[in-house]
Order: C-alpha cells, then sequence, then structure tokens
C-alpha cells in the first residue's frame, strides 16, 4: 500500500513529496531498495529515523537499523524534494502539465518497489495550482483548495503493478461520461485539445463495448482518456490501470486508441512477467486492432494475412528477430495470433480470448502460462506452433503458416 502526498510548483518544477508505504517482507531484510529519481529528503522505517540511505542512478537503498524478518509487515516514510525523474517516463507537455508514461515511471514520482508482481494499492494527494486538475488510477476527485491551490486525491480499487500507475497534471479540461456497463468516465484534455481529440475520444465507449463482448466484462470500475499533447514527439501512447494516454495528437486515430484500450485485459489486468513478458501484452493488443479492422470495417483477415506473409515469405531479415525477445512483437505477432486462430479453430481460439483474461484477471502471469492454457483449450500440444512462432528466427513451418483455410490459395 502506497499513500502518496506531492505538491507540485510548475513554475519552479519542483515536486516535494511524502510517501508511506507499508509493506510485507517477502525474505528477512537488512536493506532495502526502492526506484526513486526525485532526492530523497528523509527517511524512517517504523517510526524510528534512518540517517543511512544513499540514492544513486534513480535507487533509494535504505539501511535498516534492525532486520525485519521473513512475513513481518514493516512502515516505510519517504520524504523527497526537487525534480521530478527525466523524459520519457516524465513526459512535460505543451502546455506546461505533465503526465508519467512507460516502465519505471512510477520512479519520478513516489519511491516505489519496481517489480510487476509486487502489487498494491495506492492513495494519491497532490497539491496543483487552483485552476490545474490532477488525475490518477482508481476514483478521485477535488478534496480542497484555497484561492491558489486544489488538492486533488485518487485511490485505486484494484491492486496494481508500478508500471501500471499514471500521474497526469495541468491545466487542463474535464469532461465526465459512462460506459454502456454504468462504468464512469473521466476524460482529461490538455490546454486546447478537447475540439481536435473529443471525436476520438467519444469512440471509447463503443470500442470498450466491443472489447468486452470479446474478452470478457471490463475489468476496472472507472475509465478516463489523457488527451495531451507531450513537448517531445517521441513520447508513447501507454495504457496505465483504467485511463489510457494518448500523448500525440497529430498521431493519435482510432486502431491506436483500440490498441491501449485493449491493454485494460492484457498487459493491465493481467500483467506479463518473465521470458516473453511482452507478449502477454502487446500479441493481443495488436490482434485486437485487427479484430476491430474486421469487425469495423469489413477487412478480410484471411486476406490480410496471406498477402502480409507473402510480402515477407522471402524475406529472412524480417523472421530473425525473435516475438519473445520482443523485437518482433508488432511485426510478427498479429500473424502469429490469426495463425493460431486457424491452427486451434475459430471456437477455441475464441474461447481462450475470454478464458485467459477472466481466469488471471488482476495478477501476473507469464508467456508459458498462456501457452500450457491454448494448449489444454485446443486439446492437442501446441509447443511446436509456439516455438515456430513465438521463439523461432525463420518462417515457421507450412502446417504452422498455412493452417486450416489460409492454406487455399496459399501460393
Ligand atoms: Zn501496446
Amino acid at each position: 500500500m502506497y499513500e502518496i502526498d506531492i505538491v507540485y510548483a510548475p513554475e519552479s518544477g519542483v515536486l516535494r513529496g511524502e510517501t508511506i508505504i507499508t509493506a510485507t517482507a517477502g525474505s528477512a531484510l537488512d536493506t532495502v531498495d526502492l526506484a526513486l529519481q526525485v532526492p530523497a529528503t528523509e527517511v524512517a522505517v517504523d517510526g524510528d529515523g534512518i540517517t543511512s540511505f544513499g540514492q544513486s542512478d534513480g535507487v533509494l537503498s535504505i539501511a535498516l537499523a534492525r532486520p525485519i524478518a521473513a512475513g513481518d509487515e514493516f512502515v516505510m516514510e519517504i520524504a523527497y524534494e526537487g525534480l521530478p525523474g527525466e523524459i520519457p517516463a516524465w513526459v512535460p507537455t505543451t502546455d506546461g502539465g505533465s503526465v508519467t508514461v512507460t516502465n519505471g515511471a512510477t520512479g519520478t514520482w513516489f519511491p516505489v518497489h519496481n517489480v510487476p508482481r509486487d502489487r498494491a494499492d495506492l492513495t494519491v494527494t497532490a497539491e496543483v495550482p487552483a485552476d490545474w486538475t490532477v488525475v490518477s488510477n482508481g476514483t478521485g476527485s477535488r478534496i480542497a483548495g484555497t484561492e491558489n491551490s486544489s488538492v486533488f486525491q485518487w485511490r485505486t480499487s484494484h491492486e496494481l503493478s508500478p508500471q501500471s500507475a499514471v500521474l497526469g497534471m495541468g491545466p487542463w479540461e474535464t469532461e465526465d461520461d459512462r460506459l454502456s456497463d454504468g462504468t464512469p468516465v473521466t476524460n482529461v484534455y490538455g490546454a486546447g485539445q478537447k475540439e481536435a481529440m473529443k471525436p476520438l475520444a467519444d469512440q471509447a465507449p463503443r470500442m470498450l463495448d466491443f472489447l468486452a463482448e470479446r474478452f470478457g466484462p471490463y475489468p476496472f470500475d472507472t475509465f478516463g482518456g489523457i488527451y495531451v499533447e507531450a513537448l517531445s514527439e517521441d513520447t508513447p501512447f501507454y495504457a496505465p490501470q483504467g485511463r489510457v494516454i494518448l500523448p500525440a495528437p497529430a498521431w493519435a486515430d482510432e486502431s491506436v486508441l483500440l490498441h491501449e484500450l485493449s491493454h485494460q485485459w492484457f498487459g493491465v489486468s493481467v500483467t506479463g512477467d518473465g521470458p516473453a513478458s511482452g507478449c502477454v501484452g502487446e500479441c493481443f493488443a495488436v490482434y485486437a486492432e485487427w479484430m476491430w479492422a474486421e469487425a469495423d470495417a469489413g477487412v478480410d483477415l484471411d486476406d490480410r494475412y496471406r498477402e502480409g506473409i507473402r510480402q515477407h515469405q522471402d524475406d529472412p531479415q524480417w523472421w530473425r528477430e525473435t516475438i519473445e525477445s520482443g523485437a518482433s512483437m508488432y511485426t510478427k505477432s498479429p500473424f502469429m495470433m490469426h495463425a493460431l486462430s486457424h491452427h486451434i479453430g475459430e471456437d477455441a481460439f475464441l474461447g481462450l480470448l475470454k478464458r485467459w483474461p477472466s481466469e488471471n484477471a488482476h495478477s501476473v502471469r507469464t508467456w508459458d502460462e498462456f501457452e500450457a492454457m491454448a494448449s489444454e483449450e485446443a486439446g492437442q500440444d501446441l509447443a511446436g506452433f509456439f516455438d515456430a512462432w513465438v521463439r523461432g528466427s525463420e518462417v515457421p513451418a507450412a502446417e504452422y503458416l498455412w493452417p486450416g483455410p489460409l492454406s487455399h490459395r496459399a501460393r
């Protein structure tokens, strides 16, 4: 459990914070390492001030006065003050605000045990200039303020992995809405962004309905889009828990939004760890774009597959990087997923796409576990298929490349 209290002064860019972490020791501890980019000023453990802490390369190392036994609960209080961590994790926006994106972003604004399996609840209280808005995960609102400042508080209702935490602050416009299942929506728009971005933002509810039909109910109890413009053009789109961040208006389109929305099921609710961990999120998200193209624009996915494979079949370079390494996650994996749908049959495939996120909701899973469930759902050992597609660096054998109906007019 993280209780995060921050004050942000945009003129100086200084962030002052105090975070209380209530943790349980997984093993006996005499030091604790936390990710934190902002300089720490004070540290206390179980109420005792600790002077022996050091900080380098974004890691705060705390030497404990008394060791903590495995299984014991302990409380750390950490005060910090200074400039938040670096771009690209801490993203300044063109209107003077900022938003956090990408793995490890959390060390930029609160000290965190940055391990996917270490899920925790978050309470974020943030003081900003009076006309600013703060958005984080879960449910929140403005709880206090003066002529010069506004204080917002946000709380998660599902534990999250560190990379799924978000903090956005700026002179932003807020808009409330609801999904068809009643889930409250809080969208925020960067200064001057609403007119351009609202038509896209308004697509999110029907896209979430589409995804819920295929993957099961939306996994969280709130949703919101963060539609801002990053100063840097290299800022990625991102999906923290219950949120999507589209910080590059020029590149934001329907398939980008659909992709980020699908991460709520794949990557956020079910977080990946271990080999091919990226595939636990990305392989599904890129294929969700295909499914949307089929449902919304009538694209024939078999044709798209055949065309794509024909284009790359004689290009060893395209196949060299494996999906497992993450290097061909966005290129090969939709083809792998489409081949899987024909290799095991559409019924088993669609069953799997619902079963995986529902049985594993709000947990950390490995890609190996997905492969095992796929084999079970298909009633056959799929090791050969996944070896060829996920770990292979060559064109898969014909039985995996042209399964089922794809073999017709294959060449
Ligand atoms: Zn993605």
